[in-house]
């Protein structure tokens, strides 16, 4: 079986006087630390894809995503790591950018297929497979990755866990492995997608009192940034030695300190945010 060890990825707790004034405590779970391209929740969803390809052996893993995707660039740094040579459709007329540039670092092969094709990759991703490759879905989704995710979820006393929610899948796990330690909390999933109040619909499995989304954090849709999120994105920084990006995490962060002056916690309150990473994202960015 492939040996995949366990990340590093410590719970720090941050110090803010706005924390501090709200009577709450605030901890990151640094998933970010696990990797510096196998990041997060990627390496999470990754895992156990990884052990299931290599159970039958196969020797390539074909997956998709968009060019900034941190998935992509998990899987081609995860591939090269644990034996596997590895290959993309990327949405989208061809680019480059530092995302797709590491990705083929790592030895990845990318194909660029039209937004048109790419709708359709669930019908012919699968029916073109080789028998010696292994199909991933875009973001490592499924219960293969939702699996992982549940694994990094241990005895835990928070009144609240927050993550932010792309396809969701992380925000899946982590209630499922909630229930499964059987701790009690919140698990609040911060939604970066505009419009996406639909998605409730796939979380109907989950007991209602597990879990929130919230969808007013957006920031003004999937990518979408604005100066206020950069400047918080600074702030936090120079305040915590922590790096945000701006997809994901940063929206996530901000919307849990905006709910302070909603009033949605209760003094003396401790909550956890994951921090999934993605920061070849910013960088590439800047
Ligand atoms: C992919 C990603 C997410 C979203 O995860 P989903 O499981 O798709 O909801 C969140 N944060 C980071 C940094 C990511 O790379």
């Amino acid at each position: 079986m492939l040996n995949i060890a366990n990340p590093y990825s410590p719970i720090e707790e941050i110090k803010l006087d706005l924390l501090s004034k709200a009577n709450l405590r605030l901890f990151i779970k640094r998933e970010d630390l696990s990797h510096p391209f196998i990041s997060g929740n990627k390496w999470r969803k990754l895992k156990y894809h990884l052990i299931d390809a290599a159970e039958k052996q196969k020797s390539e893993i074909v997956s998709f995503g968009g060019a900034y995707s941190n998935h992509v660039l998990a899987t081609a740094a995860a591939g090269a790591k644990y034996g596997f040579r590895t290959k993309a459709f990327i949405r989208g007329e061809e680019v480059a950018n530092p995302i797709l540039n590491l990705a083929k670092m790592f030895g990845m092969q990318l194909i660029f297929v039209s937004r048109e094709q790419y709708k359709n990759k669930d019908v012919w991703g699968p029916a073109n497979l080789l028998p010696h490759q292994y199909l991933i879905a875009e973001g490592g989704a499924g219960p293969l990755g939702e699996q992982g995710v549940e694994e990094l979820v241990e005895k835990w006393e928070y009144d609240h866990i927050f993550c932010s929610v792309g396809t969701g899948s992380t925000f899946k796990g982590l209630v499922q492995g909630m229930m499964q330690q059987q701790n009690h909390g919140i698990v609040n999933g911060i939604v970066v997608l505009k419009g996406a109040e639909a998605m409730s619909h796939e979380f109907k499995c989950l007991p209602p009192h597990r879990y929130k989304l919230h969808f007013n954090y957006h920031e003004g849709g999937y990518a979408k940034t604005n100066p206020e999120l950069l400047e918080f994105i600074r702030w936090f920084a120079s305040q915590t030695g922590i790096l945000l990006d701006q997809v994901y995490e940063a929206k996530m962060i901000k919307a849990l300190i905006n709910l302070i002056d909603k009033g949605y916690y209760k003094e003396g309150q401790k909550i956890l945010a994951l921090h999934n990473g993605g920061l070849s994202g910013l960088l590439s960015q800047l």
